[in-house]
């Protein structure tokens, strides 16, 4: 066992219910509700238009940008919050673009989230500038990185199978061929150490609805180099990204630093979630919660092989090589998951046969790991999952 102390008592999580989805959405923090109502009854209902001012609202994208720059590696002031993850992959893939206007390449991989990959397109289609997407096999990134590339565009953890690329490495490779790195954190912030300083990345995006807890719909954040940010034209040049908002200018010049990469008024209720949810981060070690996060990880894939021969383990087998989550192929994968779901044993389902399981230390435990892998295999011996109110499938899996 690490030293690791969980913070369960700081999250909603009802009775009966093992939570292992914090990688969809992670749980309600407690707090949150009170920090939230106040937000509303002594800032907005008190305070009225003057909550811009009295509260320092304005200032909330910028303030949450350097609480989970903490937990990324970011210097303070490179990082800001706002919008959702998709619109920060496009302002990113657009910035990136300008900065190599010789090259004519998106280079990403088939491992990445659909939606990073349709707003690469959508811009380029815009753009109309004879741009491509080239979309490889994530073991063949490196290989495909050259001269004709002008970004690298990659998810550091692969949503289905959790399995992790070599931030660092990738990184490097994208430089010597003078490409722009852009990294998409969305699972790995809160979830395991990443220091983009030190990988010396230039863009980075995520969301903070999964392991940063921030509630549904939560806003997302970006990161920019600080020595290149000054080089940026943002493409989505709303008014709070100008560099004197309230001067009414019609023509638009960009802010000061990252606060370019805003676009329009910050959601200042979801931005209070986000702030509460944070603070169970606090004192908290990135390397303390991945240790324990393998642990779980290893307990789990250990616990559920033993018991289980049906499902086969999609994620790598290798602790070091995935993120937070463990996924296991199971054909008929999406009413097991419904099963489980339906005995309070809550996971997720990708398809075509993933079902997927997260793993966060600061409420899950070693009880949770036991009871979901216990669960899973009675599941599966039982053919419990064979029944016609698990095989409908909902809007959202
Ligand atoms: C969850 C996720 C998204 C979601 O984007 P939204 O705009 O917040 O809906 C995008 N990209 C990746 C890699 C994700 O994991």
């Amino acid at each position: 066992m690490s030293a690791f102390e969980t913070r369960r008592d700081m999250f909603n999580l009802p009775e009966g219910i093992t939570y292992l989805d914090g990688n969809s959405l992670g749980p309600l923090p407690k707090h949150a509700v009170d920090q939230t109502r106040r937000t509303m009854t002594d800032q907005w209902g008190e305070m009225l238009i003057m909550g811009w001012n009295k509260a320092d609202w304005m200032a909330l994208p910028g303030r949450l940008g350097d609480r989970i720059g903490r937990l990324i590696g970011a210097p303070v002031d490179s990082t800001v919050v706002g919008d959702t993850l998709s619109i920060k992959v496009y302002q990113a893939v657009a910035s990136a673009l300008e900065l190599r206007p010789g090259r004519k390449r998106v280079l990403s991989d088939n491992g990445n989230f659909p939606t990073d990959l349709y707003m690469a397109k959508g811009l380029i289609d815009s753009l109309g500038q004879g741009h491509d997407l080239k979309v490889v096999d994530p073991e063949a990134v490196e290989d495909a990185i050259d001269e004709s590339v002008a970004v690298v565009m990659l998810t550091h953890v692969d949503y289905r199978t959790g399995r992790l690329h070599d931030m660092a490495a990738i990184t490097r490779k994208a430089h010597e061929a003078g490409a722009l790195m852009i990294w998409d954190l969305a699972h790995s912030a809160g979830a395991l150490p990443v220091d983009l300083a030190a990988c010396n990345a230039d863009f980075a995006v995520g969301c903070t609805y999964k392991y940063l807890n921030g509630g549904p719909g939560a806003p997302a954040f970006i990161y920019v180099r600080p020595d290149l940010i000054d080089q940026v034209r943002p493409a989505l040049s709303g008014w709070l990204g100008h560099a004197a908002p309230f001067a009414f200018d019609l023509d638009y010049r960009p802010g000061e630093g990252i606060s370019r990469m805003r676009v329009g008024t910050p959601p200042v209720l979801q931005m209070a979630v986000l702030d509460a949810a944070l603070d169970a981060f606090d004192g908290v070690d990135m390397a303390d919660i991945r240790a324990r996060s393998i642990e779980l990880s290893e307990q789990f894939i250990a616990e559920v092989e033993a018991s289980c021969k049906q499902v086969e383990l999609a994620s790598p087998r290798d602790p070091h090589a995935r993120g937070s989550q463990v996924s296991f192929r199971f054909e008929e994968g999406y009413a097991a998951m419904q099963a489980l779901i339906a005995r309070g044993v809550i996971g997720d389902f990708r398809a075509p046969d993933i079902m997927r399981f997260g793993f966060c230390p600061l409420y899950n435990t070693g009880e949770d790991v036991s009871r979901a892998a216990a669960v899973l295999s009675e599941i599966i011996a039982s053919r419990e999952w064979d029944q016609p109110q698990f095989k409908t499938r909902k809007a959202v899996t």
